[in-house]
């Protein structure tokens, strides 16, 4: 008989053939596709895993190219968004599963929907604010999540499982305010420890998967460069807003749109509140008459003396050039929300 695909798995006993036959009916979610998330996705195809939604906003620049494995130069000059690309590459290492890609950027009305019918959501996530968004949605819906972060040579793992143990703000505590901590833009980060995280968050996932008894109940702190690994116990603590006293102070926090500064860029983004109404054709069908109108599959972009920036089918508007948070939503106005 034709040895298969997973043989090496299957022979392996804490999977075996019918620990493969999960993972091929599982369904992950894995936000954020940058150097984690797009590493994690590789090694879940690889293992079977029979559904893997990818959810990312970013477009693959050539910096990502230093550490983010799965992605190529042709990415970068075709201006691929990260979850497509992704998406493309590991379909041609694996044809037998499925693999939904999800353009979009992840915000307080559409979280929920995005980590509906999974069993195991993995954070790929390159900034606090949506993995402290993330841990409130998945305590709301009793959806486990594995956590991982990297910065500069350094990185952390937790398994968040609700009801059983403690959750993100229980490790990190309150969100720090911007500025204060230290991000992968203002320190930068070493591709090694994104693949020792990223190979961690994928065995917990498969273990979740398995309802493996070696599933980690610990956290995991390590550094590539100063060479060490660490396990420690974290406290559920039972005044912690979100797994102590479910409040969602982030989810329910919503505006009619919000404005983020962009790390790196000259560039702001706009959401605006997902009501259904948007109507991207509509309005992409409109600029053109207000300036120069490039469209592709997955984004338009848009320039003429006053405003630049690209246009997503969800809504979304990456405004470049522009000095603040006020501007962008100023040009959102007048050619997007109009
Ligand atoms: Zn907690």
């Amino acid at each position: 008989m034709a040895v298969g695909r997973y043989h090496r798995q299957e022979i392996f006993y804490p999977i075996g053939p019918e620990g493969q036959k999960k993972l091929q009916q599982a369904r992950v979610c894995i936000i954020g596709i940058g150097a984690l998330g797009a590493s994690v996705a590789n090694m879940l195809a690889q293992a079977g895993v029979g559904y893997l939604r990818l959810i990312d906003r970013d477009i693959v620049e050539l910096t990502n190219l230093q550490r983010q494995a799965l992605f190529t130069e042709a990415d970068v000059e075709q201006q691929l968004p990260k979850a497509e690309a992704a998406r493309a590459h590991i379909a041609q290492m694996n044809s037998e599963i499925e693999i939904e890609a999800k353009i979009v950027d992840v915000n307080p009305y559409n979280i929920e929907k995005l980590i509906t019918d999974v069993d195991i959501v993995v954070d790929g996530l390159d900034n606090l604010e949506t993995r402290y968004l993330l841990n409130e949605a998945c305590d709301k819906n009793g959806i486990r999540y594995v956590y991982g972060g990297v910065v500069g040579s350094g990185g952390m793992v937790m398994n968040v499982l609700p009801g059983e143990g403690p959750c993100l703000e229980c490790l990190l505590g309150p969100l720090p305010e911007e500025g204060s901590y230290d991000t992968c833009d203002t320190v930068g980060v070493i591709s090694p420890i994104t693949n020792i995280v990223a190979s961690y968050e994928a065995a917990e996932t498969m273990k979740l998967l398995l309802d493996s008894e070696s599933v980690c109940r610990q956290a995991i702190s390590m550094d590539a460069w100063d060479s060490y690994t660490e396990f420690f116990d974290v406290d559920k603590d039972p005044e912690c807003p979100v797994c102590g006293k479910h409040q969602y102070t982030r989810l329910e926090h919503r505006q009619k749109s919000y404005t983020a500064s962009l790390c790196g860029h000259d560039a702001y983004q706009v959401t605006p509140e997902d009501d259904g109404s948007f109507d991207y054709e509509a309005v992409v069908q409109a600029l053109k008459g207000e300036g120069e109108v490039k469209k592709n599959k997955f984004f338009t972009t848009f320039k003429n003396d006053e405003a630049d920036f690209k246009l997503f089918p969800d809504g979304r508007a990456i405004i470049n050039e522009v000095p603040s948070g006020d501007e962008a939503q100023k040009i959102f106005a007048k050619y997007i929300d109009c």
